[in-house]
């Protein structure tokens, strides 16, 4: 079984009622290759307005959410309230909210854990830092991150594993094809011995940070690169050319 190339489009804390329906007014009305399955993971105000508007094949994913069903969590968003609301996936461990949030791994593997038990598909994100790759670890980093999220998942066919190396998102930098895939296919090894063969054969693993029209297609080519998570470029008509950067 081949695995099915994913785009997400992690609109961040971007866009307003008006934007995001001229965004996907543009996404309903463009050509998308049918052999790739496209998410959207607009802000969690809008996910309800956007589960509506956008066309039943394309899915939709949160940017977040808790480990508890519900409760005195001030602020948070649980994976039962986005079932309520047809959210079939969820984004998890994003770099800025690691940075930022201070999301830590452990913190990231418990609300993977919880998502998928309850019954949400999983976007796990993972990357190095600057440093860390200029240091040398980036492989290091990158098994760590792996392997807390490897301790508390079974069954790995709800999971896409986005590799997005920190220096890469936003900044215009975009990781070569070949580091990408140097990257994906050390993943793809990584699963393989730690899991079993089938799931490293099986399981999407996608590049993020600044994916754009432009780039997209030799990125596309590498044997371990199985689709994208776009910030930026999401957000604008380029999106369309980047689903379909395999065409
Ligand atoms: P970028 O963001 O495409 O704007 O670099 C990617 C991401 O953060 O998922």
């Amino acid at each position: 079984m081949g695995r099915r190339f994913f785009v997400g489009g992690n609109f961040k804390m971007n866009g307003t009622q008006t934007f995001l329906k001229n965004l996907i007014d543009n996404l309903n009305a463009g050509q998308l290759d049918d052999n790739v399955e496209v998410v959207i993971a607009p802000p969690a105000l809008y996910l309800d307005q956007c589960r509506k508007q956008v066309r039943k094949e394309i899915g939709v994913a949160a940017q977040n959410a808790f480990n508890a069903t519900s409760g005195a969590y001030t602020g948070e968003i649980s994976p039962e309230q986005l079932k309520d609301l047809s959210i079939e996936w969820v984004i998890l461990g994003h770099s800025e909210r690691r940075e930022i949030f201070k999301e830590s791994d452990d913190f990231v593997a418990s609300k993977v854990a919880f998502a998928l038990k309850s019954g949400l598909k999983v976007i796990a994100c993972i990357g190095e830092k600057l440093d860390e790759r200029e240091a040398g670890k980036t492989f290091e980093v990158v098994t760590r991150q792996l392997q807390s999220i490897a301790k508390v998942v079974n069954d790995w066919t709800n999971v896409v594993i986005a590799y997005e190396p920190v220096w890469a998102i936003g900044t215009g930098k975009v990781a070569t094809p070949l580091q990408a895939q140097e990257v994906h296919e050390f993943i793809r090894k990584w699963l393989k011995e730690n899991t079993s063969e089938a799931t490293a054969e099986n399981t999407r693993i996608i590049y993020g940070g600044s994916v754009n029209a432009s780039n997209a297609a030799e990125l596309a080519k590498q044997t371990d690169v199985d689709g994208f998570l776009v910030g930026g470029a999401s957000l604008k008509p380029e999106f369309v050319t980047i689903v379909n950067a395999r065409i």
